[in-house]
């Protein structure tokens, strides 16, 4: 089997020597356990947090470990009853070609709609975007939101579930291409194009020119200018669901020094502001499953996934979707 370790821990945003490909013999499953041949590996952002030694929410990846991740794949060998030979699955894999998977970290997939649908639209971005915007967003028709990264897994979802809603829905995305996805294919009202306005106040002014009533919900994906140019639009009683940084995932941007402001404006603006981790939230899984499931089959929402191929050019996605080289939910699909 192969893997691909962490080789060593990154400054900033990873590079590829960061990363080895590993050859290592096939490993069994044991009483409980069950070997899983990966088709699909998912890249996400919370991925770079785990290759850091400092502490956070959940462990850090050790050096020489098998990078963490979600993967689907087919049983090739079971030793639990409840998975048979051929089992279409999903799990905690890693990035590697088969995995042994603990019997109760798998779930079985039907095969009506793609398996990659597990780890995008409706996996844990698709559940982050449902639960996040319910909980902690509180959406009212008639109000306006504003998200970044709008076409990614977990924007796109929570854009086009606002304006199911009846909200006013203002996208932030980089570059015409994915602004025009954004417009067209994930229905929002208007779309930004962040790398086109230089500062935070020329993207602060195309913003209010679409949120002409101001913001009511802001979700949190990326911190860093989007972040600056938004709190000044905030209305009051507004909320922001704070769901990822990833504008600082890299490290500093030069935006930490405006804290005091960014602070007194939640208090003046009497903001709810929610961090929250998707993985505190898992027991309303199964009913975001069965509410979005027939949606997604259906055709009511849409979906993007960007697949790359071969598990050595893992790292390469993935580096490249920490600064927005992904249009859609970043999947590598093994060889
Ligand atoms: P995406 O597929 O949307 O990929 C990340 C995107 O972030 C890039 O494509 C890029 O989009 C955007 N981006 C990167 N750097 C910047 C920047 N400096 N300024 C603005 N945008 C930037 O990711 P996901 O949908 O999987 O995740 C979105 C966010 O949600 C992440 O922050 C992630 O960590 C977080 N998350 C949090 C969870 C939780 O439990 N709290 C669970 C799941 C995700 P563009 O080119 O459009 O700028």
């Amino acid at each position: 089997m192969r893997r691909i370790a962490l080789a060593r821990r990154p400054s900033g945003l990873p590079v590829p020597e960061d990363f080895a490909l590993k050859e290592a013999p096939m490993p069994a499953p044991g009483a409980g356990e069950v070997l899983v041949e990966v088709t699909h590996l998912s890249l996400d952002p919370y991925m770079r947090g785990r290759m850091d030694d400092a502490g956070s929410y959940a462990a850090s990846v050790d050096l020489d470990g098998t990078m963490v991740g979600q993967g689907v794949g087919r049983v090739i060998a079971s030793r639990d009853d409840a998975f048979d030979e051929g089992d279409l699955v999903t799990g905690m894999t890693g990035w590697a070609s088969h995995a042994v998977v603990p019997a109760q970290g798998l779930r079985k997939l039907d095969d009506r709609l793609p398996p990659t649908t597990a780890l995008g639209v409706l996996g844990m971005p698709g559940f982050t975007a449902w639960t996040g915007l319910r909980d902690f967003g509180r959406p009212k028709a008639g109000e306006t939101l504003a998200v970044a990264a709008a076409t990614g897994p977990v924007g796109s979802l929570v854009g086009q579930l606002a304006k199911a809603a009846g909200l006013r829905t203002v996208a932030i995305a980089g570059g015409a291409e994915k602004c025009q996805l954004a417009s067209e294919r994930f229905g929002f009202d208007a779309a930004i194009d962040h790398r086109a306005c230089v500062g935070a106040s020329a993207l602060r002014e195309a913003i209010a020119a679409e949120a002409p009533d101001g913001i009511d919900i802001y979700w949190e994906n990326t911190g860093g200018k989007v972040l600056e140019a938004v709190m000044p639009l905030m209305n009051t009683h507004g909320r922001i669901p704070i769901c990822g940084t990833i504008a600082w995932y890299g490290g500093a941007d030069g935006t930490e020094d405006r804290l005091p402001k960014v602070w007194r404006s939640i208090l003046v603006k009497r903001l709810s502001v929610n961090g929250f981790i998707i993985f505190d939230h898992w027991d309303g899984y199964p009913a975001f499953l069965e509410e979005m499931t027939p949606r997604v089959a259906a055709g009511d929402i849409s979906f993007l996934e960007d697949v790359a191929q071969g598990l050595e050019n893992a790292p390469a996605a993935f580096i490249s979707m920490l600064t927005g080289g992904n249009t859609g939910k970043q999947i590598v699909q093994l060889a």
